[in-house]
């Protein structure tokens, strides 16, 4: 029988973060640099910008361009043919992102059956063999087997397999395909 991986999306396939980053500098007249947030969250970091950030979150396009990671697109598709893929995102977070999220998927990821598309919020619930999700706390409500995905807020995480890049997540899943 065929393994399941659920994948998520923020940091995952797509660098969200290089265009919240960009954003809340524009917004703030801050010049915050991705290393600048080891092992923090500019939610935390900032207490006193929070609103900024949650509006540009809130803007209904934010997600629709955001870039997708080296390789994604080509080891999705060989995972697809191996694995049953499914895309589970905490869209729950971010409501008004549910259009765009959907029409990215589509664009960049049309060999999906969209059926496969969870628009969740707790990944608890998610069933599925493995799940790659950068957010420890998804993680660890997990009940398979969670894989890390490297991020600058997450670096001090420990007990889980983390990986680095889509290539990576080849050698991880079909070294052996
Ligand atoms: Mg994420």
């Amino acid at each position: 029988m065929r393994e399941s991986i659920a994948i998520d999306m923020d940091e995952v396939l797509a660098d969200t973060l290089k265009k919240v980053i960009f954003q809340f500098n524009e917004a703030t007249g801050l010049s915050i640099a991705e290393q600048d947030l080891y092992d923090k969250k500019l939610r935390t970091e900032y207490p006193e910008h929070v609103d900024a950030l949650n509006n540009l979150l809130l803007d209904k396009s934010f997600f629709r361009d955001l870039e997708v990671f080296p390789d994604a697109v080509r080891v999705v598709e060989r995972l697809n043919e191996h694995y049953d893929v499914f895309i589970a995102t905490a869209a729950m977070d971010v409501p008004t992102s549910f259009d765009a999220k959907y029409a990215w998927l589509r664009e960049h990821f049309p060999f999906l059956d969209p059926q496969h598309f969870i628009f969740c919020g707790y990944k608890g619930i998610v069933a599925t063999d493995y799940l790659i999700d950068d957010n420890p706390r998804q993680l660890k409500a997990f009940k398979g087997t969670g894989i890390l995905y490297n991020a600058i807020h997450n670096q001090s995480v420990e007990g889980y397999t983390r990986v680095n890049s889509w290539k990576d997540i080849e050698q991880y899943f079909l070294a052996d395909k």
